[in-house]
């Protein structure tokens, strides 16, 4: 079956302001190259989390697919269309029905003056789609869905009356309301207090299987891609360096930065544990608008020869639907 969502050598760089001195120069205009040449595809029914630290570009990537920003080049193919350089006219008629993005912060993505009920009917009136009592239902149904209950009590509730969990849900709710096909989840849990992460997860996981969503999970954090994804694909400085199922990636990780990674962070599993042994990144990420040569992870790598600092790792499968992008790995 094809994809859900296929992206294809997708590109999207920055252009950085120049100084005052830069432009009497005449310098060329440089850019932060924040997503750089990544292909993947989502299958229809999984979770496929992008994971990596601040700045690899995962989240420029969900905005991307959501055509919240332009591309550079590359394509994105959603259900066999391609909406790359679609017109926002068109894209409002279809695309931004089906697919819909859940951010970060649920303080910041909520209006403060509308009541949760509204809030949550407003896609319903942009897109036309239920007015009246019949409206009315449907958002009581979905407060229903996401736990908030009695929804009656919620409906007419203002968002700073609520928890950050509670808004959340709420802001979950809201993109659901349209029955979307793709979900983007931009770190969802990271802005909640620990205690309601996995509440938070484990409600997605429900609806996910409730409204045969499929979710594209954003995440620093590998544990919660551990626990929620089906498939991961790890990023360094706009780049993929690895990709497969969850097992295949976090509990044999290949790539020296996805172990590096990994055995940064507990995760509560017996069997990754038994395994991992810390191993430290040496040095800082380097600066996107100018990333290193041939493999962007050479100047940290301890695994690193001098072709890596001229040829770049093309991302290759090295056991079957298990992607890796290193020299030392063919
Ligand atoms: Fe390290 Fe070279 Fe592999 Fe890059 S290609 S991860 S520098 S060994």
């Amino acid at each position: 079956m094809r994809p859900l969502v296929e992206v294809e050598d997708l590109k999207k760089y920055f252009p950085v302001e120049r100084s005052f001195i830069e432009r009497i120069l005449s310098r060329k205009r440089r850019y932060v190259k924040a997503v750089d040449g990544i292909t993947f595809a989502i299958r229809r029914g999984e979770v496929f989390a992008l994971a990596g630290e601040s700045g690899c570009g995962k989240t420029t990537t969900a905005y991307l697919i959501v055509r919240l920003l332009e591309p550079t080049s590359g394509r994105i193919v959603f259900n066999g269309r391609d909406i790359t350089h679609e017109p926002e006219r068109s894209l409002r008629r279809w695309y931004r029905r089906r697919v819909q993005i859940i951010f970060q912060d649920p303080y910041a993505s909520l209006n403060p003056r509308m009541k949760v009920g509204e809030a949550i009917a407003h896609p319903l009136e942009i897109h036309g789609i239920a007015e009246g009592k019949e409206k009315k239902e449907m958002v009581l149904d979905m407060l229903r869905k996401v736990g908030l209950t009695p929804p009656e009590l919620f409906y007419n509730k203002y968002p700073h009356e609520l928890s950050g969990g509670q808004r959340q849900r709420v802001a979950i709710a809201r993109a659901l309301i349209l029955r979307p096909e793709l979900v983007v989840a931009d770190e969802p849990t990271s802005a909640l207090d620990v205690s309601i992460r996995s509440q938070i997860l484990k409600l997605l996981l429900e609806l996910k299987k409730e409204l045969n969503l499929t979710y594209l999970y954003i995440t620093h954090d590998l544990a919660t891609a551990y626990y929620i994804a089906d498939r991961i694909a790890v990023m360094y400085l706009g780049k993929i360096v690895e990709l497969g199922s969850v097992e295949d990636v976090l509990e044999n990780p290949l790539h020296p930065y996805t172990k590096a990674l990994l055995s940064a962070i507990p995760i509560p599993d017996p069997r990754m544990s038994r395994t991992r042994r810390r191993v430290k990144i040496p040095g800082e990420p380097p600066n996107p608008i100018n990333p290193p040569t041939g493999c962007r992870f050479h100047p940290r790598c301890p695994w690193a020869t001098k072709l890596c600092a001229v040829e770049e790792p093309e991302l290759r499968e090295v056991s079957p639907g298990h992607y890796v992008a290193c020299h030392m790995l063919k």
